[in-house]
């Protein structure tokens, strides 16, 4: 199949061509036609499949005749993050070149003013994510009585992020003739209820089955005592020496150590999450895709769908509390066919959230153990305390102070431990710790081993 035959506007394919892509991928072979005939789409994809083209051609197609008027534009998008927002918004530039659109992003961490003006002049199509969306709309700068084609993309994420009232307030604000294309990577009941309030008589596409990880992806395991975790992470980078890496960390705070432990070990280490300010984040990204630095410390929130083609490996420095989690973090990696790394560091207490993950993606991840590193077991997978595997070889290096960042977990690893907030345009908010302050001393995020004679406590300090 070829782009031409969906009978694109040829200013499209020629601006797809210039891009390079030669055949479309299973979702745009299926989603375009649909589009294009003006159909609602519920769209079941993970991210990496190529479902951004999919719905920004058939959009800049059906968008290219008719001018949009001052403040109403005459599409919405809704990311749930800045940027994938920005990401949307560079396909609109990549595959709309040779067309005359205009489009807004909406994004926390821009100026107002200029966002305003240009919803002023009128834009085509407007990408958001939705608190911002909200506050123009509250400060009377947007009206939404013109769109016509609305796009829900990333739903399962929206509700995570505690996006779904929001979402449900700007729909209601639509034209309720419109169309609406609904994306999401799962499929939980509460996506589904909202797929069947928003959407009529959609066309379901579902290229690869909820909640699978890419086949290309080689998904490896290691538990490894909590103090030992950056000592893992580097004995890793340096074993498997990827041409680049993204590591995730499951908090703001976390991603601040592990990036500054990185630094001061003599690696190049980057890193995003969402306080940083969007000018940094964006440049901090750019730097990344262009090869600047090798290796991005980030969390869920700063890296959700960055798209960057050549990712060569995923590290977990933390095993994600949402089990879907793991797979949008490994979806970075193995996209559009080709062939990734991903890495898990485990403590023995993540037992139940690693069960969580093979019981969603309905396969055992191979452990793999770090020459010179403790070598331990799950706890339990419901439970219980670790136990080492092997004994302690020698080190490559001096062992580091105790993990003082080491996350804390409360709730259970999917449903009940899914945070909900509202209106939050970055919520990884770490909880205080309750008299304590900010800082943790180490001694207390120390897993409790009963002490052998003559061994000496777990103490030993490290630099990083
Ligand atoms: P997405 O799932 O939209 O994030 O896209 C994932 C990656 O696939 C991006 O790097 C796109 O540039 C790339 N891509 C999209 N469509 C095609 C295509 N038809 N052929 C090759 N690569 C594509």
């Amino acid at each position: 199949m070829t782009f031409a035959s969906f009978g694109l506007k040829p200013e499209i394919l020629r601006a797809v061509s210039d891009v390079g892509y030669t055949e479309p991928t299973p979702i745009q072979e299926r989603a375009i036609p649909v589009i294009l005939q003006g159909r609602d789409v519920l769209g079941i994809a993970q991210t990496g499949t190529g479902k951004t083209a999919g719905f920004t051609l058939p959009m800049i197609d059906a968008l290219a005749n008719g001018r949009a008027r001052a403040r109403m534009p005459r599409s919405l998008i809704l990311e749930p993050t800045r940027e994938l927002a920005a990401q949307v918004a560079e396909n609109f530039e990549l595959y709309g070149k040779y067309e005359r659109l205009n489009y807004a992003l909406l994004i926390g961490g821009e100026r107002f003013e200029e966002q305003s003006r240009k919803l002023d002049r009128g834009v085509d199509v407007l990408i958001a994510t939705p608190g911002r969306m909200l506050d123009l709309f509250e400060r009377g700068k947007v009206l939404l009585a013109d769109v016509r084609i609305l796009v829900i993309d990333e739903a399962d994420r929206m509700l995570d992020m505690g996006f779904i009232p929001d979402i449900e307030r700007i729909v209601g604000l639509l034209p309720r003739t419109r169309q609406t294309l609904f994306f999401s990577a799962t499929m939980p009941p509460e996506i589904r209820r909202l797929a069947d309030s928003f959407l009529d008589n959609p066309e379901s596409i579902m290229v690869s089955r909820p909640a699978t990880t890419a086949e290309g992806v080689d998904q490896r395991l290691l538990v490894v005592p909590t103090p030992d975790k950056r000592e893992a992470l580097r004995q890793l980078l340096r074993q498997e020496t990827p041409e680049n890496a993204l590591i995730f960390c499951n908090r703001k705070r976390d991603v601040e150590v592990v990036y500054r432990s990185l630094n001061r070990h003599g690696f190049t280490a980057g890193r995003l999450h969402g306080d940083m300010v969007q000018a940094v984040r964006t440049e901090t990204l750019d730097g990344f895709k262009r090869g600047e630095v090798s290796l991005l410390v980030c969390s869920d929130v700063a890296a959700r769908g960055i798209d960057i083609a050549d990712l060569a490996c995923v590290i977990n420095f933390d095993v994600p509390i949402n089990a879907e989690d793991y797979v949008h973090r490994i979806g970075r990696t193995g996209r559009a066919g080709r062939s990734g790394k991903a890495f898990t560091i485990a403590t023995a207490d993540d037992g139940r959230f690693v069960a969580a993950i093979k019981r969603l993606i309905d396969k055992e991840i191979p452990k793999l153990d770090l020459e010179g590193l403790a070598a331990m077991e799950f706890a339990a997978e419901e439970g219980g305390r670790g136990r080492r595997r092997g004994r302690k070889t020698d080190r490559s290096e001096p062992r580091g102070k105790a993990d003082a960042d080491a996350p804390r977990r409360s709730g259970p690893p999917e449903s009940g431990g899914r945070k909900r907030r509202h209106r939050q345009e970055d919520p990884e908010d770490d909880p205080p710790v309750v008299g304590l302050g900010d800082h943790v001393p180490a001694f207390l995020m120390r897993p409790v081993r009963p002490k052998r004679a003559g061994q000496r406590a777990e103490a030993d300090a490290d630099a990083g």
